[in-house]
């Protein structure tokens, strides 16, 4: 699982990596731009149902363009794309619809651009990539061939993947909740050793991942993922062990009591910016899984 998460969670530095490595032009490409001739049943569905539908692209047929020319990556076999169609509407957008101004929320500020690939993204430094992001834009999830939304492990890898990036919006568009990066201004450990913390140590910094500790703006967006997808969250992140008998154990609730406090103010900014209830999409989202 910590090789998983690693990989799950280089994902923002490369995503940036990725999106400034396209030419100008290709990111002038409208997106709403379809090829009329020879649409599939599937093309049309996904035309009617995402395109028209959100004003959102889903790019399944591979593309040159969607990966860095340093990285290696497959298209998704075609029989995978109706079921990871259905995935991200069960587990992602449907959740937004249902929530008291979820769907608002939803189609003010969804991703222009979708993109599946069938394996993971091969890196030349023989790391895996498992889920980018492109600054709000552009949505990439990998391992689609995988796709079965009962496998716990794929599931909350594109979970995490999903409401991880579509978080980020909140604070590209409305700022950090007040005062978010004094909760814990000593546990944040950069962008050249984040990775060499184990959760465990996280967890004492107040942080719920290590990638969480890379900055305030990443600590945001992964205390919004685990919140809404791990169904353990509680237990992990925000109720206190009782009877310590050691100092890990005391600074492991330390720790806690600042994951706590983000939760709270992450929480209270949603209520006020976006006028979603946090835990009312937690308690939908939980009831899918
Ligand atoms: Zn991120």
């Amino acid at each position: 699982m910590s090789v998983t998460r690693l990989n799950i969670l280089m994902l923002a530095g490369l995503a940036l990596m990725i999106s400034s490595c396209f030419p100008t032009e290709e990111l002038n490409v409208p997106v709403k731009q379809v090829d009329e001739g020879n649409l599939t049943d599937l093309d049309i569905y996904i035309n009617n149902n995402f395109l028209e539908e959100f004003n959102m692209a889903i790019r399944y047929k591979y593309e040159d363009r969607f990966v860095d020319p340093n990285e290696k990556a497959i298209p998704p076999r075609l029989s995978a794309v109706m079921p990871m169609l259905d995935f991200i509407q069960d587990y992602w957008i449907d959740p937004y619809l249902e929530v008291n101004n979820g769907e608002v929320f939803f189609r003010n500020h969804v991703p222009a651009e979708i993109v599946f690939l069938g394996g993971p993204i091969y890196n030349v430094d023989g790391t895996l990539t498992l889920g980018t992001a492109d600054a709000g834009a552009r949505i990439t999830f990998t391992d689609v061939n995988s796709v079965n939304p009962d496998d716990e492990e794929w599931r909350d890898l594109q979970l995490n993947v999903v409401y991880h990036e579509f978080s980020h919006i909140v604070h590209q568009r409305y700022k950090l909740p007040s005062g978010f990066e004094t909760i814990s201004p000593n546990g944040y450990s950069g962008p050249g050793s984040w990775y060499t913390l184990t959760d465990e140590e996280a967890l004492q910094r107040g942080f719920v991942t290590p990638y969480a500790t890379l900055n305030p703006n990443e600590d945001f967006a992964e205390t919004v993922a685990f919140y809404l997808f791990d169904s353990e969250f509680a237990e992990k992140f925000t109720i206190a062990e009782t009877n310590c008998q050691s100092n890990d154990c005391e600074n492991r609730n330390i720790g806690r009591s600042l994951i706590r406090q983000k939760v709270s103010a992450i929480s209270n900014h949603y209520e006020k910016v976006t006028g979603i209830n946090l835990e009312s999409l937690r308690n939908i989202i939980q009831a899918k899984l």
